[in-house]
């Protein structure tokens, strides 16, 4: 089959390599001129800064998007960090299990049913943070579950179905996580380039797809500015709303038109720092529940000391925007997050300089669709499929949804013997 690929991003290059393996002439075409969309590096003073995503996968070498890398015989090195994760409260770090201490003997008794709530039972479409306030009426254990919504998926708790909350601390609980690629983003998105050139794949950098060709109801091909393509499959890594666009809204019914009108992008600010100490000290995410606006840091130099130079450690922070309130003012909100460091780090000024600070939204989110809403990988088009982060099944984070919507694609695809690569 001619394979046409929209999109040179994670989702599109372990598509493109997965459909090779099935036997496959796949091109993909990439608007930007470099390859790895929002999970790559970008230099900046030697310390290797990110396009998008924290140098992490939330469950290592154990989730989705390593056995994914496996079967496609990419040999990426994703290091599991120690500890997981710790929690900043009233300035002493504790781990997930430590933090009981902080609660009265009756809220001890609440908190452990309801562990056990999330271990065994399961939710339905009602915001979590009802969920949890059916159990327990405390601030910290909001802002503590909010902490790690922000940090893990850009959205509050009343932004995420109990349903998909309690299927994300399932897969927590049961793969554990997360851990930080060797190279970072680009340690992962550069092996997948060369694998992809090296079995005959095209990619086509700065050649933006212009439309999606459709004829009776079949994609057929799509155009460039370099001219036409023909394929017999188009798979589209830059989310339902942009591919429809390209499509023309009159190819879909106006139900599914609707339908995708729920789904909505999750936003965030990512502020890059330059130290020359370590900070946090080791590999884990801290959240931070009692900031203003940060809901969590990593300083990942302490796996990877080759992403900053010699002697120095790059810390993130990451802090959710709620892009419903379309009233929120962004550089209000960097700067309550920039207080928060100096907050958090009283030695800012001597040990730490702020390098980048990047604002995810509007086509360049944190989520195509957060996390929670489904979108079917197979579009209603004959042959026009969907990959990345806007079809991440139920209790698949972040890029672990990515890989988990790619395989569920080219299953549809090719049917389950493409991972023996048969066809
Ligand atoms: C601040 C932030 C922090 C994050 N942290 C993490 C993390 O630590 N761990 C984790 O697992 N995930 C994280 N993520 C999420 C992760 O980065 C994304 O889920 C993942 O990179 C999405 O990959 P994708 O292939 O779906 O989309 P993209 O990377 O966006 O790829 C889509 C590609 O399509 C291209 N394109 C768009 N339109 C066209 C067109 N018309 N023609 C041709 N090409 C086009 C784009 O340029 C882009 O390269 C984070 C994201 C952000 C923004």
């Amino acid at each position: 089959m001619r394979c046409g690929i929209i999109g040179a991003g994670l989702g599109g290059l372990l598509a493109g390599i997965g459909l090779f393996k099935g036997g496959n002439d796949v091109k993909i075409f990439e608007k930007l001129p470099y390859p790895g969309g929002r999970f790559t590096n970008m230099e900046y003073r030697g310390y290797q800064l990110s396009t998008g995503a924290l140098h992490m996968i939330p469950h290592a070498d154990n989730g989705p998007l390593a056995m994914l890398l496996n079967t496609l015989g990419i040999d990426a090195k994703i290091v599991p960090s120690k500890p997981h994760g710790l929690f900043r409260v009233n300035g002493r770090d504790y781990l997930s299990h430590e933090l009981l201490s902080l609660f009265s003997i009756k809220e001890k008794v609440r908190l452990t049913r309801l562990m056990a709530d999330l271990k065994f039972g399961s939710g339905d479409d009602t915001p979590y943070r009802d969920w949890l306030k059916k159990r327990i009426d405390n601030r910290l254990a909001y802002k503590i579950t909010d902490s790690f919504c922000g940090w893990s998926l850009s959205i509050d708790s009343s932004r995420i179905s109990s349903n998909e909350f309690i299927a994300i601390t399932k897969n927590i609980n049961r793969l554990a996580g997360p851990g930080i690629p060797i190279g970072g983003c680009k340690g992962i998105t550069d092996r997948l380039v060369k694998m992809f050139e090296r079995s005959g794949g095209t990619i086509y950098l700065k050649s933006p797809v212009k439309s999606i060709n459709i004829d009776d109801g079949r994609a057929t091909g799509i155009s460039t500015d370099e001219g036409e393509f023909d394929f017999d499959i188009i798979i589209s890594n830059i989310g339902h709303v942009a591919t429809v666009e390209l499509c023309g809204k009159k190819n879909f019914k106006k139900d599914y038109i609707d339908s995708l009108r729920n789904v909505q992008e999750s936003a965030g600010i990512k502020i890059s720092v330059g130290c020359s100490k370590p900070m946090l000290g080791h590999s884990g995410v801290l959240f931070t529940p009692q900031t203003e606006r940060i809901n969590g840091l990593n300083e990942v130099t302490n796996t990877d000391p080759s992403l900053a130079p010699k002697g120095k450690h790059l810390l993130m922070s990451h802090q959710m925007l709620d892009t419903r309130d379309t009233g929120r003012n962004v550089k209000k909100e960097i700067d309550l997050g920039i207080e928060d460091l100096y907050n958090l780090f009283p030695d800012f000024d001597r040990y730490c300089e702020i390098l980048m600070v990047q604002t995810y939204r509007n086509g360049w989110p944190v989520n195509r669709s957060a996390s929670g809403h489904y979108i079917d990988p197979q579009s209603p088009v004959e042959g026009l499929y969907y990959v990345g982060d806007s079809i991440k099944p139920c209790g698949w984070m972040e890029t672990e949804g990515v890989a988990t919507g790619v395989e569920i694609a080219l299953d549809k695809i090719l049917g389950r013997g493409w991972r023996l690569g048969g066809g």
